[in-house]
């Protein structure tokens, strides 16, 4: 099976056939960092973080790069009200961007360039749509002449003309056309500023994409993955620079994810409803979010409230349990030969039925359900009197498997607790054998509390999670 990915470009799901086989070239925008970030913001970042895990699930080699903004009006604003520099500024929001995502789960790219660290090539890559004729310069100020790239429109779905009409030019603004965007600004005065063939200024925000991805990827990137309302004019924006610039296609494949509400209200200063993933992550455990976050396909709109996390965590908590309770059964096996053989295809049937779900545009609802199977199906084969230690080691294979490409690890806390009950029934036995009744009763009652059912079998007093 192919993989198949929504372009947005196309508006279709494609087959998923990159340049060069078995390698991926993947490109996600990332954030500007004069704040820390909100919920609204950590979806791309679990989403393509999860795309990447899965095209490395099916064997390509995934080079990911998102960028840092780390200069741009928000920031000088957000430094100067502060009194802080841009740098000190920037450096402690990456520092805190990375702490928030490596929480829930996300691993690092295999480069984050900054804007800073690329002055020179973004002046050099505006000098060029200059000589070509894409670019002009007003009172120190360069412009991206949009008119004359002739497929200005083609992400978004929109002609020039339509653009047209909502276009207008701001106060201030030099331009010869009201769609025209900047590519430079001047340096206002008393901001920071970097030398350029224009005078002292600072690049604006849609080169910076353009000019970093072609310096780490190359010319042609394989997937370009942001938010929806980075399709315009943002991604659109790029497209105009980086093919006006190579005459190549700049990106094959672009990927949106949809909207994030806070119970059914869109997220907005004003209202109040921003969350930030520092201070939620202090509250819900944070694979608990990224579980939430997959619960919806990303293509779609997904609507943040404690119910629907709360149901989330019995949902996961539900696959923990699942994976403990094999886990555990692991210390009383049998040899069944090869009579429990028809376990091992039940298995891969699930996995069969997560790979379709994924393939099919990155179905993470689709391919949780399926690990609801695997948990349905390891807590039916728990029921046998005897299990095979090959079956066990199986299933617990393929949730790893599955649940590390979302993400989500299973392992961790579990052993510990395993541990702690453990030492709960030797100490009952002990007081059992000592006729301290009393103790005995206390600590069952306290396992009941904890949801653990014991058993009574051939190889001794046997424990599972209920
Ligand atoms: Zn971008």
């Amino acid at each position: 099976m192919v993989i198949q990915i929504f372009n947005t470009l196309k508006r279709e799901k494609e087959p998923f056939v990159p340049m060069e086989e078995g390698k991926v070239k993947m490109y996600v925008c990332g954030p500007t960092v004069y704040n820390y970030i909100h919920i609204g913001n950590s979806r791309p970042v679990i989403i393509y973080d999860t795309v990447r895990k899965y095209l490395q699930y099916r064997g390509y080699e995934v080079t990911f790069v998102s960028n840092f903004t780390d200069v741009d009006d928000k920031i000088i604003k957000a430094a100067n009200e502060l009194g802080e520099d841009v740098s000190e500024l920037t450096e402690r929001f990456i520092n805190a961007y990375f702490a928030d995502v490596e929480a829930l789960g996300c691993s690092k790219a295999d480069a984050h360039p900054r804007v800073t660290d690329h002055m020179n090539e973004i002046i050099d890559f505006i000098k060029v749509l200059e000589e070509k004729g894409y670019a002009y310069e007003s009172q120190g100020d360069v412009y991206y002449r949009t008119r004359k790239f002739e497929g200005y429109g083609k992400l978004s779905h929109q002609s020039v003309d339509d653009l047209k009409v909502g276009a207008r030019i701001e106060t201030g603004e030099k331009k010869e056309d009201a769609l025209d965007f900047a590519l430079w600004k001047a340096a206002k005065p008393g901001e920071i500023f970097w030398e350029s063939p224009w005078g002292q200024g600072r690049p604006g925000w849609h080169i910076e994409c353009s000019v970093m991805a072609r310096e780490i990827l190359g010319d042609t990137i394989d997937i370009h993955a942001g938010g929806q309302d980075l399709t315009f004019p943002h991604h659109e924006n790029e497209i105009a620079q980086s093919e006006a610039m190579t005459g190549k296609t700049f990106a094959r494949y672009w990927m949106h994810n949809g909207y994030i509400n806070i119970d059914n209200e869109k997220m907005s200063k004003s209202l109040g409803n921003f969350i930030l993933v520092n201070d939620i992550r202090q509250q819900i455990d944070p694979q608990v979010l990224r579980f939430f976050m997959l619960s919806v396909q990303y293509r779609h709109p997904i609507n943040y409230s404690i119910d629907l996390v709360e149901q989330a965590e019995a949902g996961l908590e539900r696959i923990r349990t699942s994976y403990a309770n094999v886990m555990h059964r692991l210390n009383a096996t049998a040899d069944l030969g090869d009579q429990h053989d028809i376990w091992l295809h039940k298995i891969e049937e699930v996995k069969g039925q997560f790979t379709t779900a994924m393939d099919d545009d990155f179905n993470t609802a689709n391919g949780i359900a399926a690990v609801f199977e695997l948990s349905k199906l390891a807590n039916t084969y728990l029921l046998e009197k005897q299990t095979a230690e090959q079956v066990l080691k199986q299933f617990l294979t393929i949730f790893d498997e599955l649940m590390g490409v979302l993400g989500i690890s299973l392992q961790q806390e579990k052993e510990i607790l395993d541990e702690e009950i453990d030492a709960l029934i030797e100490e009952r036995n002990q007081a059992r054998k000592n006729r301290d009744f009393a103790r005995a009763d206390e600590i069952r009652d306290q396992l009941k509390d904890m949801n653990i059912i014991l058993e009574d079998t051939a190889q001794g007093i046997r424990w599972r999670r209920g």
